[in-house]
């Protein structure tokens, strides 16, 4: 089966699951509420749901998969999606995006299971910070999980950190210096405006062009590295051949390149990060539909895609809170917590 294009061109190329809107961390700039309304259990695909609609998905030519929540490894036995989904003909590259709190004692068995890339979130290198700012003292167990990963042998092991003014601004030298002594690429991102973000101001943004002139004034201007085709990531280099990206989705979007959609853990689909409202895919799977049905509904609406969230946002005169507490109780997939991030 050929390839899906919407109608700006692009390809649908990469698919990220919400294996669950679970989470062990409470980052200000994603969950800082006090309470969640969380998805009905009943309603959340099994791992044979999600591999099968992950087939669907490659054979359209998603061979980009990335496991995410919430917080993957919160779900039972990851290790045996793992397994499933390397099997799926079509996907050749499984990546899985996590906090770290519990990696170290998975990593070595979902490597033996055919994931292949896995990305870190670690905003601080201080554990109070941490503690203040995602409500978890779990730090040594993220730097223990780096570490596992590194050992497991992954094709790649990279750490993103979002950077916010006056949290930890002052720590972009800091996790360079620390992506280089553990072998991990460091990727600094743009505080984003998206659902759940209910405290985002534009002063806490520290844009791409901030982030690049901290690391000049130390390291001399990085060179820019020719970037892959609809990486989020600009990538750079330091003289001394230390490589970081930066995710600069909320001062210069890259909406012209996106070639993904998110797939939330009760198989509902968003074609747009940012986007109001996804496609239930999860009745039409629970109600007999076959593999070619399936595959030509999630055509037929990739065709219609003209989503271009985040180049709206911009657009935006007074930019401020996406969602407000009420509309995410009401619609829980509105979260980035839910819709994957
Ligand atoms: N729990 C996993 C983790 O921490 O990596 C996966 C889910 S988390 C929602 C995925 C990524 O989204 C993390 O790197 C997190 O820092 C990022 N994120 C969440 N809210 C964000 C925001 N408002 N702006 C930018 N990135 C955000």
């Amino acid at each position: 089966m050929s390839t899906a294009t919407d109608r700006l061109g692009r390809e649908l190329g990469s698919l990220r699951v919400s294996v669950t809107d679970r989470c062990n961390m409470r980052c200000r700039y994603c969950m800082p509420e006090d309470e969640y309304q969380w998805l009905p259990r009943s309603s959340i695909l099994s791992f044979e749901e999600i591999t099968r609609l992950a087939g669907v998905f490659a054979s359209l030519g998603a061979g980009k998969v990335r496991l995410t929540g919430g917080e993957p490894l919160l779900r039972h036995d990851l290790a045996r999606l793992v397994g499933q989904l390397s099997a799926v003909e079509g996907v050749r590259d499984l990546a899985l995006t996590t906090n770290g709190i519990l990696l170290a004692a998975q990593a070595a068995g979902l490597r033996a299971a055919g994931l292949g890339r896995v990305t870190v979130s670690l905003d601080t290198l201080r554990p109070e910070r941490m503690k203040e700012f995602a409500r978890s003292d779990h730090h040594p167990e993220v730097l223990a999980g780096i570490r596992a990963a590194v050992a497991a042998g992954f094709e790649a092991v990279k750490v993103n950190a979002v950077v916010i003014r006056g949290y930890n601004d002052d720590e972009i030298l800091s996790l360079l210096a620390f992506g280089r002594q553990e072998s991990v690429e460091i990727r600094f991102i743009e505080y984003m405006d998206v659902g759940g973000a209910t405290r985002w101001t534009r002063d806490e943004v520290v844009s791409q062009a901030e982030i690049l002139e901290v690391v000049a004034r130390r390291h001399g201007r990085p060179e820019p590295l020719a970037a892959r085709a609809a990486s989020p990531a600009e990538r750079f280099r330091l003289p001394d051949g230390t490589t970081f990206g930066v995710i600069a989705s909320t001062t210069a979007p890259f909406c012209r390149d996106c070639d993904r959609s998110r797939l939330t853990a009760d198989g509902t689909w968003f074609l747009c990060l940012y986007a109001t409202d996804g496609v239930n895919l999860r009745d039409a799977l629970r109600a007999g539909a076959s593999d070619e049905d399936l595959a030509a509904l999630v055509r037929r609406i990739w065709a219609s895609r003209a989503d271009r969230g985040a180049e709206e946002r911009l657009a935006v005169p007074a930019r401020g809170v996406l969602y407000q507490v009420e509309s995410l109780r009401a619609d829980p997939r509105r979260e980035m917590h839910t819709r994957g991030g």
